[in-house]
């Protein structure tokens, strides 16, 4: 699919049920330099820009003991994705494949995760690096990486 979300030869668009109410809460929001699809990295690095993760009352609390790792995984819900392909053309990839296949933001429950280095913790916002999400992206959830005994500072 296209940056515009245009269908693209051989990708395959499905009628999606509407969806079901999980009961998710946004505890933040993300905000990183960029403002559109194309200029944001298809995988963070860690050598890319130092983001924010805004996260709002009531949560803040929940940061307490973060400070002590080095690597943590964000959760986010990619909200400006369509949610209707099963058949698409992903990056660098050769041919169409199935949205299980890919790392694609486009699929039924547009959700990213990234491993990122948490640089520091300034009171309700966590600083990290290796993210590729837009501005301004929700925020549904931070744990420290399972590699934690090895990860801490
Ligand atoms: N690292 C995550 C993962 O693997 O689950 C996300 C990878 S996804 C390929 C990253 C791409 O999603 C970005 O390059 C951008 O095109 C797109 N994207 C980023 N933020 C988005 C948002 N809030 N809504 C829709 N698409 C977004």
């Amino acid at each position: 699919m296209t940056d515009r979300g245009e269908i693209r030869e051989g990708e395959v668009v499905v009628e999606a049920p509407p969806p079901t109410d999980a009961g998710l809460i946004f505890i933040g929001r993300i905000r990183t330099p960029w403002t559109s699809r194309g200029e944001t990295p298809r995988q963070g690095s860690p050598d890319g820009p130092v983001c924010r993760l805004e996260i709002y009352e009531p949560w803040t609390r929940a940061l307490q003991g973060l400070d002590r790792f080095a690597q943590a995984q964000v959760v986010y819900w990619l909200h400006l994705s369509r949610r209707d392909l099963v058949i698409q053309r992903g990056h660098g990839i050769d041919g169409p494949r199935g949205t299980f296949a890919l790392r694609s933001p486009l699929r039924p429950n547009p959700i990213g995760i990234s491993s990122v280095a948490v640089v520091g913790i300034e009171g309700a916002t966590v600083l990290v690096r290796g993210l590729d999400c837009l501005d301004g992206t929700p925020l549904i959830d931070l744990k420290p990486d399972r590699c934690v005994h090895s990860m801490v500072k």
